[in-house]
C-alpha cells in the first residue's frame, strides 16, 4: 500500500513573513485532511519559521535542494546535517536545478545518497524537455536520469520519484493523465530493472507540471500516480488544500 503524497514546492517565492502567513493560512485546512502525506517546501531561510507554525500539525516540511557534503568550505550551500533537524523530505534534481544551475546526474546521485544517509527522504525529479518529448525520447531520457541518479544506491522505499516533464512546469500546459500514467509505469519498470520489482512497486511516484485544483483529479485517479509535486498552485492558500483534499478523497475511493 503506497501512501499518497502531495508536496508543494514554493520555489524562490515568499519572504519569511509571507511564508509564515501562507503556512498559517493553510494549516487549519490541511490538518483536517486525512489519509494522505502532505509536505510543503519553503525556501531555506523560512524553514525554521514555517516549522514552528506547522508544529503539531500533520503537514511535513521539505527542502528544495541540498548539497552532498556534510560541512566545510562550500559557500552558500546547505548540508544534509543542517537539514535533518528541520525537514523530512528534500527535493533533488528539480529541472530548474538541472537547467539553471547545471546539475548533472552524477551530482544528483551524490545528493540522493547523502540525503538517505542522513535519514531524509529525497523527492527525485526526472523528466524530458519539449524537444525530447517531440522526438519520442521520453523513455530514453528518464532511463538515463534514473540510472545516473540512482547508481550505487541501495533499494529503498524512502525514495520518492516525481515525474515532471520540463515542458509542463510552470507553463499551464500539464501532461494528460493517461500519458503521465504510462510514463510512470515505465519509471516503475526501470526501477524494477535497476533495483527489484517489489521495491519498484512500493516506491511512490508523483506527477508534477502545472497541477491545479482543476486538473489534479485527472492524475490521482490513475493507479500508478501516487500524488503530485505542485509548484505555482502550492502558493495559494485555498488552492493547495483543495488539491490535497481531492487527492485524499480519490485515493480513498481506491484509485
Ligand atoms: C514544480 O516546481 O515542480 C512544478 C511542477 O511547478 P508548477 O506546478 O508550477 O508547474
Amino acid at each position: 500500500m503506497r501512501i499518497p503524497l502531495i508536496a508543494g514546492n514554493w520555489k524562490m517565492n515568499t519572504t519569511v513573513a509571507e511564508a509564515e502567513e501562507l503556512a498559517s493560512s493553510m494549516r487549519e485546512k490541511l490538518d483536517k485532511i486525512e489519509g494522505i502525506e502532505q509536505v510543503v517546501c519553503p525556501p531555506f531561510i523560512s524553514l525554521t519559521a514555517v516549522g514552528k507554525i506547522l508544529q503539531g500539525s500533520s503537514v511535513k516540511l521539505g527542502a528544495q535542494n541540498m548539497y552532498f557534503e556534510v560541512k566545510g568550505a562550500y559557500t552558500g550551500e546547505i548540508s544534509p546535517l543542517m537539514l535533518k533537524e528541520l525537514v523530512q523530505f528534500v527535493i533533488l534534481g528539480h529541472s530548474e536545478r538541472r537547467w539553471c544551475f547545471g546539475e548533472t546526474d552524477e551530482v544528483i546521485n551524490k545528493k540522493v545518497q547523502a540525503a538517505l544517509d542522513f535519514g531524509l527522504k529525497p523527492i527525485l525529479c526526472v523528466g524530458e524537455r519539449l524537444e525530447e518529448n517531440e522526438a519520442g525520447e521520453t523513455e530514453r531520457v528518464i532511463t538515463k536520469q534514473l540510472t545516473g541518479s540512482l547508481g550505487g544506491i541501495k533499494p529503498t522505499i524512502n525514495l520518492v520519484i516525481a515525474y515532471e516533464p520540463v515542458w509542463a512546469i510552470g507553463t499551464g500546459r500539464a501532461a494528460d493523465g493517461l500519458t503521465a500514467e504510462t510514463t510512470i509505469k515505465r519509471i516503475r519498470d526501470i526501477l524494477a530493472r535497476l533495483w527489484d520489482s517489489d521495491v519498484a512497486q512500493e516506491v511512490r511516484v508523483l506527477y508534477g507540471g502545472s497541477v491545479t485544483s482543476n486538473n489534479i483529479a485527472e492524475f490521482v485517479s490513475q493507479s500508478e500516480i501516487d500524488g503530485a509535486l505542485v509548484g505555482g498552485a502550492s502558493l495559494k492558500a485555498d488552492e493547495f488544500p483543495s488539491i490535497v483534499s481531492q487527492s485524499s478523497v480519490i485515493k480513498r475511493q481506491g484509485a
